[in-house]
């Protein structure tokens, strides 16, 4: 489905001279949610019911990232009262999708589910500008015993992680790894960080080092993430502007965008403390709903990351940036906008709030000692379904550059 038509917006921006991105009359808005599980590796759904949830609950497009493995090739999950796949969950895919639909055998004594495949998957649930799938993969490695989780978008082959001699090896080697096999088959990939804080296994500048990609969870719906941090901890935030300052001022990686995911495990319970999917996601403004589209998108930086707020258009470079929110009868926004200036030649504060404001749309106007900005925006609408008890939905606009960042 298409959002929000971008017409006037697109004219507008091409008039106030200011475009962070070249956007045409066409291009649109896709959502969708790039980190998903299913029977395939953890996660306790059957993959048609977690794509089903995906489809009618009007996102564009689902990426099942599985643990090292992509959803091809016959494999067979036991039903068991006491395992993942319960005899009524079986009972449930038969009602929802038909009883020819559920391929079930007896295997010395023990009754077996075959797994739908992403190709079978693509064949119920596909249809052109309205759903699509992008294969991927979660690259589930570590370091000593720390978890180094990177997603790999758009892949033909699967990824066998690579391990490496540190935290910040070990990722950059997974994402070398993504990135080459698009290289290798002609095909745009993506490689992104996966919830940085679960283990707390990535320090900021493990997160900064990434390079051949530039992408990480500022929010990950699975309960055990940390995205807030903790007395010890930076949030996904702070670690955010950590990262980008050493990448403009030190490393020459220049940005790094932020994406929410679901990361969701649990498909038949949906409380806090469960990972369920609808938490988070992102929205990209692309010409149109396909994998060269979206990650082309992705890769220019024009999207947002959602827990809830809806923006209509984000309208951002050297010397303006701004947000016009698609605001629901009732609720209130802040836009808080964060930065780091130059001063006398070195950084100031890292992540300075620059501007806040409850003006819709939100406007800041850059100074040019920014070497970039970036925006937030809060509601006051509690998410229905929380990663953490009292969050409230929010959007993550991605940071541009300033006009310190070019001297
Ligand atoms: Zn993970
Ligand atoms: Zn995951």
């Amino acid at each position: 489905m298409r959002h929000q038509p971008l017409l006037l917006v697109a004219v507008s921006m091409i008039l106030s001279g200011c475009v962070s991105q070249p956007a045409s009359s066409d291009a649109g808005w896709f959502k969708g949610n790039t980190h998903a599980h299913t029977l395939w590796s953890d996660g306790d759904g059957a993959p048609e019911l977690v794509a089903d949830w995906y489809v009618e609950h009007d996102y564009d497009f689902l990426v099942l990232s599985d643990h090292n493995i992509l959803s091809a090739g016959e494999r067979w999950f036991t039903i068991d009262e006491t395992g993942r796949l319960h005899p009524d969950h079986v009972a449930a895919l038969q009602e929802r999708f038909g009883t020819d639909a559920v391929v079930i055998r007896e295997d010395n004594g023990r009754r077996q589910m075959r797994l739908v495949t992403l190709e079978e998957l693509r064949g119920r649930f596909e249809q052109p500008n309205e759903f699509l799938f992008i294969q991927g993969e979660e690259i589930t490695d570590s370091y000593e015993r720390t978890p180094v989780h990177i997603n790999g978008l758009n892949l033909a082959e699967v990824i066998n992680p690579d391990g490496g001699s540190s935290v910040s090896d070990v990722m950059n080697r997974n994402v070398q790894a993504v990135y080459d096999q698009g290289q290798r088959l002609d095909r745009p990939t993506l490689a992104h960080i996966n919830h940085p804080n679960y283990g707390w296994a990535f320090t900021w500048q493990d997160v900064a080092s990434i390079r051949h990609d530039r992408f990480f969870e500022v929010y990950n719906g699975h309960s055990a993430v940390h995205n807030a941090g903790d007395h010890e901890h930076d949030s996904m935030e702070r670690v955010w502007d950590r990262a980008i300052v050493l990448r403009l001022t030190e490393l020459d990686l220049g940005l790094l965008y932020g994406l929410a995911t679901d990361d969701g495990h649990n498909s038949h319970e949906m409380r806090v403390g469960r990972a369920n999917p609808g938490r988070g996601w992102i929205m990209v403004r692309s010409h149109e709903l396909s994998a060269d589209g979206l990650l082309g998108a992705l890769h220019a930086g024009d999207f947002y990351a959602s827990s809830g707020v809806v923006i209509n258009d984000v309208n951002s470079g050297h010397h303006h940036y701004s947000v016009d929110i698609a605001a629901q009868a009732g609720v209130g926004y802040t836009t808080r906008f964060y930065g780091t200036r130059m001063v006398v030649d070195e950084p100031g504060p890292v992540g300075e709030l620059l501007h806040e404001t409850t003006d819709n749309p939100a406007v800041y106007e850059l100074q040019g000692d920014e070497l970039y900005v970036r925006a937030t925006v809060t509601s006051t609408t509690l998410h229905p379904n929380p990663h953490a008890a009292g969050d409230l939905e929010m959007a993550w606009c991605q940071p541009v550059l300033g006009e310190a960042a070019e001297h």
